[in-house]
This record gives C-alpha cells, structure tokens and sequence, in this order.
C-alpha cells in the first residue's frame, strides 16, 4: 500500500527513466549519465571523424579508403550512454531523446556553419513500415530546426538492404551499393545526417548519389561514432 503511493509520487515527480541507467528521472538521461556522455571532442579527424592526436584532414583510420563526403562529425564514441540513446530510440521508439539530447549534442558539431540542405539516410520502405519510422529522418528534422536549414527528404532507398551490424567493411559496401537515389536536383553544401558513422559505407553511397544529384559538397554528421 505504501509502496504503492510512493511510487505514484515518485511517478508524478520523476516520470520517466533515464534511458542510460534505468533510474527514475527528470530528465531523459539523470545527471551522472549525462555527465557520462562519451563526447567526441577535438582533436579529430575532419574527414572522418575519428579522435586524433592533432587535428587532421585524413588519419590512419581512414587513409586507405574513398569517401564521397567532404568530412564527417560526429558528437559521440558509440558506446555507453552513447550505444544507450540510439537504441532508446531505434529499438524503442523513445522520440524525446532526439529534442532533448541528440538535436542539441548534434548542432554544436556543425555550430556556425552554412548549410543549403539537411537530408537524412533513407530508411527503405520495407523497414520503415517494420520499425514506423526512420530515426534518422527524426534526427535531421531537429537539427535542420536548430541550424535554421532546409530539411530536404529528396534522398530516397530504392531497394532494401541487410542488417549491417554483422557485416564486414567489405560486404557493407556491397551491401548498400546503388541502394539509394536521388528525386530531384540538390545544390550547394549538404548535411546528411545518420545515428551511426561505422566504416562510413552507407554514408559514402548516399553522397555519391547526393553529388550525383548536384550537390557541391556533403558534409556526413552522426550523432554516434564506432571507434
Ligand atoms: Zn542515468
Ligand atoms: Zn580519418
């Protein structure tokens, strides 16, 4: 019984969990997780966003492949807290954590840059009916908000491709390759935003395609990096 008020109370003040902890909340993450965000910080690497010793255009981790983006950023290492969010969010549909924590995170990475367009990766139809929507696009759409930039949805998947978590470098190329098209035309400075920069694959096809389509220079942003 008493049990059962408390909990309501504590229901009517903290009403939702930390999504890095479980602990009951004010917020989407408590205080010591929040803390205990994994932040990418300078010095990194501009092209692929993997931290440095100095600041470089092109570092061990990336020098021996061809990407079609002009650099990549990216707010946290994919692990703890980091890991947490994005599976709070694909995994459980738990939409908050975008405004309150990964819009932020992610618009300080491109604070006082210009962008023509925001364009999320696509999530082919097939997924996006399983999952009912694509979490990039939600991640996108917020920080399109916050830079003050044109959200554009002119990326399209034009076939479904396989889960990519078990694959290698090699068989993730092969895997997105001529998965994505372009509607319409694109110009100028692009931000193609994604949960996850991994070997970069699906990033580097969908800005072939976005230059393909006219755009001048793609600029990758993640909220999360595996490093
Ligand atoms: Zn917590
Ligand atoms: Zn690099």
């Amino acid at each position: 019984m008493l049990t059962g008020y408390l909990n309501a109370l504590a229901d009517l003040f903290y009403p939702q969990r930390c999504v890095g902890c479980s602990q009951r909340a004010s917020d989407v993450l408590c205080r010591p997780c929040f803390e205990a965000l994994p932040r990418i910080t300078p010095p990194v690497c501009g092209r692929c966003a993997t931290p440095t010793a100095f600041e470089v255009y092109g570092c061990d981790a990336c020098r021996n492949t061809d990407f079609a983006f002009d650099g990549a950023r990216a707010s946290l290492r994919y692990e703890g807290v980091g890991e947490e969010l994005v599976h709070a969010l694909k995994y459980r549909g738990y939409g908050p954590v975008v405004e309150r924590v990964m819009a932020p995170l992610m618009a300080v990475a491109v604070a006082g840059e210009r962008f023509d367009a925001v364009v999320p990766v696509p999530l082919h139809r097939t997924r996006l009916l399983k999952r009912g929507f694509n979490q990039a696009e939600l991640m996108a759409r917020a920080v399109a908000g916050r830079i003050g930039a044109p959200f554009s949805d002119k990326l399209r998947a034009v076939r479904g491709t396989r889960d990519q978590v078990e694959l290698t470098a090699g068989e993730r190329e092969e895997n997105v390759a001529g998965a994505f098209g372009a509607r319409g035309r694109l110009a100028g400075r692009i931000l193609l935003v994604d949960d996850v920069l991994t070997t970069g694959a699906t990033l580097n096809e969908c800005a072939g395609v976005l230059k393909q389509a006219g755009a001048a220079e793609v600029h990758a942003l993640t909220l999360c990096r595996a490093i």
